[in-house]
């Protein structure tokens, strides 16, 4: 039996997007952030449709950047996790990417490793995360000493990444600006401080760059409010089909373990969908699918490749009938939110097995 299970990704979606995050930062520059292959919606296929609109785009590794070179992009690219070693950086010179520095031993390896041609440099400063970035106490020599290497472009952009912004109000990411503002305050440079969630709820945090990951994939990360919510529209559509429908009697369990135990006598579809494909298996019992665009609880387990739902509501359902596990007209926060999760982890951890499709329609 083949499938059927795809992952349709809205490439007219990915560009709406793009133009939502331009409205709410109409005088920054924008970061499009690709990393994780654009969140699991496909690097170079996210690239390609956001190019007349991107910036610059933000990787994490070099290899993200080798293949955003080998299909023709000549955008500034940025690995926001920098450089490791010398061959790293070599490489990193060779495709003619920017590169984060973050520690101490980024910092030695510039200074040790010398080339003809100026490589731009995108200073971070941690200003309360504690994951990347150096002490603010060390900023300025840092950037002293980066200034003084002739094979570092004199023009180094000021980073800081926020650890809260998606909390409205936090005083955290209050400080976290005050901090980085106090720091860089006599230094030259652009600055870049939001990321999608500041991007929404921290508009004087805008400066001269937004870094937008989630918000162009049509993904809130804002507790309560999805992306629909905030005007943009799901990049991502998680489709497969019912394979099964079968009559079980009350009283009867259904699945491994047998969580669930039938109320009534009932029908359950079966659908081909399950932790095989990235499907989440910790959803909550009666985590919503849409079986031909209506309602249907999930029931009892997520297994491998098979997940059941309740068909009460759906006399008419059968088999074939498509199912949107998340997408249009069922946001992937809401699934992701039923998994203890956000909507980020669910469309990078798609497997191997998704088809990607994609779809360049109209949006309605
Ligand atoms: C991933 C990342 C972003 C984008 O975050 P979103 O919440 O997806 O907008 C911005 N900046 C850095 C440094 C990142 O690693």
């Amino acid at each position: 039996m083949s499938r059927g299970t795809q992952a349709i990704v809205h490439l007219q979606a990915l560009r709406h997007n793009l133009g939502v995050v331009r409205a709410h930062a109409a005088a920054s520059k924008v970061m499009a952030v690709v990393k994780a292959d654009g969140y699991g919606h496909g690097l170079e296929r996210v690239a390609r449709v956001l190019a007349d609109g991107a910036d610059a785009f933000g990787v994490a590794y070099t290899e993200d950047a080798r293949r955003l070179r080998d299909i023709g992009l000549d955008h500034r690219i940025v690995l926001l996790s920098g450089v490791i070693d010398p061959d790293d950086l070599a490489e990193v010179r060779r495709l003619d990417a920017e590169i984060v520095v973050h520690d101490p031993g980024q910092l030695a390896l510039l200074e040790c490793n010398g080339a003809s041609k100026p490589l731009k440099v995108w200073l971070k400063i941690d200003t309360g995360m504690h994951r990347l970035g150096f002490d603010p106490a060390e900023a300025r020599a840092v950037h002293a000493r980066l200034r003084a290497l002739p094979h570092v472009d004199p023009d180094i952009v000021l980073m800081t990444h926020f650890a809260s912004s998606d909390v409205a109000g936090d005083p955290r990411t209050r400080a976290q600006q005050a901090l980085f503002q106090r720091t860089v305050d006599a230094l030259p440079g652009a600055r870049t401080l939001a990321n999608s969630a500041a991007l929404l709820g921290w508009p004087d945090s805008h400066a001269d760059w937004v870094r937008a990951g989630g918000l162009l994939y049509g993904i809130s990360v804002i507790e309560g409010r999805t992306g629909s919510d905030l005007g943009l529209h799901p990049a991502m559509t998680l489709r497969s089909r019912l394979i099964a429908v079968k009559r079980v009697a009350r009283g009867e369990r259904v699945g491994y373990g047998g969580d669930f135990v039938c109320p009534d006598d009932m029908r359950i579809g079966v659908v081909a969908i399950g932790y095989g494909d990235g499907y989440p298996r910790h959803v909550a019992g009666g985590t919503q699918v849409l079986v031909n665009g209506q309602p249907a609880g999930i029931v009892g387990r997520v297994s491998m490749d098979l997940v059941s739902v309740d068909l009460r509501g759906q006399p008419e359902a059968r088999v074939g009938d498509p199912v949107v596990l998340w997408g249009r007209g069922l946001p992937v926060e809401t699934i992701a939110a039923q998994a203890g999760t956000i909507g980020y982890e669910l469309t990078c951890g798609m497997t191997r097995r998704v088809r990607f499709v994609e779809d360049d329609q109209p949006l309605d």
